[in-house]
């Protein structure tokens, strides 16, 4: 799941790396003092060149401009909140990431003379690329910092590199990037952006991450445009199963999707949607099996989806495992049916496209 910019700098911030001064705002708080950068809070990079980071210098321009990026999409995105923080004078701009590298289980270190808002212009070839372990933190920073032409900053960089690497490692993430790594003209080394993807398998692990991607954190695959059965399961090997089944007993899916563990109204409103967005769609299959997840969570969002969701096409669930008799209390009670197995749901979804 990827984090909001400023969930990401407050959980940089918690290993001390230094990140502009700065309010989380919506439509409703009180109006900051200028001069602020406001920076609309989506879950997609890009946001300098659709528009969504402003610098406001005048009073009167504060609670127009609050208003412009609250309603301005980016990309599929509308932001619900913003980041007000300080303007920072900036004399370089850079680029600096721990990803993994997916051939070799490695942490690398990655780095760009040249950050920015065109950072993917520059050649692969031109970036700082080094795997990092924890015995080797000093000499990366040493090269980083002949790398970055920044040979005074050797030891402040080897904090950076060293804090973030237990940040990744103590977050589950699988992507920090902090783009641009401000150059101040007093010669401070401040992250003006931050991304953070964090692994949301980790997430037993963490029973206090409390993010915005929660509960929206969907992996949604199409994988036929002009599929006629729509699919929601829970787990990736159920879903994969779930298409496998389909397709085996000869009919189209347009979809794979995964909706985690703890569906929420809201991620099934939005699996709906996405699904319902086929042209083609006549069914919709949902196969949960609840260990953590309760089925009757599941149940009270289907309801609730299924309220709010126009010319929905026809449901086939199945539901088991924890909670399973409330949640078909609850179905029943709602008039929607549920089938004791994927089987039932695909044998009674070919008699339905017989007849
Ligand atoms: P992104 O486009 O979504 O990656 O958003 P960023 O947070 O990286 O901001 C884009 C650009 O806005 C940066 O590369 C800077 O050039 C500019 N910017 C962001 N914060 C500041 C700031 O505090 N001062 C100044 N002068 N420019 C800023
Ligand atoms: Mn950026």
């Amino acid at each position: 799941m990827n984090l909001l910019e400023h969930e990401a700098k407050r959980l940089l911030a918690d290993y001390d790396i230094p990140i502009p001064r700065g309010t989380v705002l919506d439509a409703t708080s009180p109006l900051p003092q200028p001069p602020v950068v406001l920076k609309s809070q989506v879950p997609v990079g890009g946001r300098g060149k659709a528009g969504g980071v402003r610098i406001v210098t005048k009073t009167e321009a504060m609670a127009p401009t609050i208003a412009e990026l609250l309603s301005l999409p980016i990309g599929p995105y509308t932001p619900s909140c913003l980041l007000a923080e300080e303007v920072l004078a900036i004399k370089r701009e850079l680029y600096l990431a721990l990803m993994i590298d997916i051939a070799s289980g490695e942490i690398i270190c990655s780095a760009h003379r040249s950050g920015g808002v065109d950072i993917e212009r520059h050649d692969k070839a031109d970036f700082f690329h080094t795997p990092l372990q924890a015995t080797h933190f000093d000499q990366v920073a040493d090269s980083l910092a002949d790398y970055l032409e920044l040979p005074a900053k050797s030891f402040v960089l080897a904090d950076y590199v060293r804090r973030l690497h237990r940040c990744f490692i103590e977050s589950d993430a699988l992507l920090i990037e902090i783009n641009p790594l401000i150059l101040t003209t007093d010669d401070r080394l401040v992250a003006g952006d931050a991304k953070l993807r964090l692994d949301s398998a980790a997430r037993f692990r963490h029973p206090d991450w409390d993010f915005a991607a929660m509960g929206t954190d969907t992996n949604f695959v199409s994988l036929d445009p002009s599929g006629h059965i729509g699919t929601v399961a829970n787990g990736a090997g159920l879903a994969m199963e779930t298409v496998d089944s389909l397709r085996f007993a000869g009919l189209s899916v347009a979809n794979f999707l995964d909706i985690g563990g703890g569906a929420s109204k809201e991620s099934v409103l939005k699996a709906f949607s996405k699904i319902t967005a086929f042209p083609d769609i006549t069914a919709i299959v949902i196969n949960i099996f609840a260990g953590i997840t309760r089925c009757d969570e599941v149940a009270r969002a289907i309801i609730a989806a299924t309220e709010e969701t126009d010319h929905l096409p026809k449901l086939y669930i199945r539901l088991a495992g924890t909670g399973h008799e409330a949640a078909v209390t609850l179905l029943d009670a709602a008039s929607i049916t549920t089938l004791p197995s994927l089987e039932t749901c695909i044998g009674q979804l070919k008699k339905d496209l017989s007849s």
